[in-house]
């Protein structure tokens, strides 16, 4: 089956704009690839931070809402984003981030794998996986974080809903994933192939209420396709399920389709390409604002709306 082969980016809700730059690039080191606005809302920033080439897959994007209420977990929402780090580096990350200021867990293993988490300034969960699978991954040369240790890119997602089976026969029937066994309540999810990225752990938790977005919380989940073909077929399959899909939208940076799992999470679609090199030169990306070309116009009302940005505030590296 033609289908959807990992993550491709994943959207989450900020607080401060600033704070969320200064975290993002100048703590974990990761690469500011896209300044741009929310194309649906052009008042807010959304902010792309990636690997140094924006590679589809290592992309992690944020609507700062500051005036957001902070999101309340509960079922149909995701919990948790997995970002994959080298094999060996988690130590090196909890002095970093202790150092950063940031309350760090005790490292675990899950599904075989060497975990941490911790909680960003603005409330999201996040976990650095150490994993040494194969992944499309540029490092940022102007990173405070050494290439050796820096975030290689999306690892997995943790999802709460309040049962397994529904959305797990849309993951595997529709979406291609496969079942991967269970451990500690959470059911794996696996997508074919070598690709990283391919990871959606699930926990019933029938008796919570239902998620609500806000600060600190997930906005949807982009899986990739590789081309229009592919999500159009993918498209299909998803109107067939009733899930009502929206049409295709040029993001310029990528084609996207979305809809809601029956589980109530929100998903994406998303293009491989062509790319964030295609509206900036590749050497300087992030660093001025970019608008689509339909909001070009209205570059000096949108410029004039939006918190100004200044250059991170850089943890140097110990
Ligand atoms: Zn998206």
């Amino acid at each position: 089956m033609s289908t959807i082969t990992a993550l491709h980016h994943v959207t989450c809700i900020a607080g401060d704009a600033q704070e969320n730059y200064d975290f993002y690039t100048g703590v974990l080191g990761m690469r500011m690839v896209k300044r741009s606005v929310n194309q649906d809302v052009p008042g807010t920033y959304h902010l792309f931070y990636a690997d140094a080439d924006g590679h589809a897959g290592t992309d992690l994007t944020f609507f700062p809402w500051p005036e957001m209420a902070p999101a309340s977990p509960g079922v149909g929402l995701a919990s948790e984003v997995g970002l994959a780090v080298p094999v060996g580096s988690l130590g090196w990350w909890h002095e970093r981030l202790t150092t950063a200021g940031v309350k760090v867990e005790a490292p675990v293993r899950r599904f075989a794998e060497d975990v941490m988490t911790f909680v960003d300034p603005h409330g999201l969960r996040v976990a650095l996986v150490e994993t040494s699978d194969a992944r499309e991954f540029t490092p940022w040369g102007d990173s405070p974080v050494p290439a050796e240790r820096q975030v290689r890119g999306l690892h997995s997602m943790r999802l709460v809903e309040r049962d397994i089976e529904t959305t797990g026969r849309f993951l595997t029937n529709i979406l291609g994933f496969s079942e991967a066994g269970s451990e500690d309540g959470w059911h794996r999810f696996l997508l074919p192939g070598a690709t990283s990225g391919r990871i959606l752990d699930i926990r019933a938790e029938p008796g919570q209420p239902r998620g609500k977005w806000g600060t600190g919380g997930v906005h949807h989940l982009a899986w990739r396709v590789p081309d229009d073909d592919t999500e159009l077929a993918v498209r299909e399959r998803i109107e067939a399920a009733h899930r009502r899909p929206t049409p295709v939208i040029d993001r310029f940076w990528f084609k996207s389709v979305y809809f809601l799992e029956p589980g109530g999470v929100l998903f994406e679609l998303a293009t491989d390409g062509p790319g964030f090199a295609i509206d900036e030169p590749a050497d300087t990306l992030g660093e001025h604002l970019v608008l689509p070309p339909w909001l070009e116009p209205r570059r000096a009302e949108i410029e004039a709306a939006l918190p100004p940005l200044r250059a991170p505030r850089v943890l140097a590296s110990a």
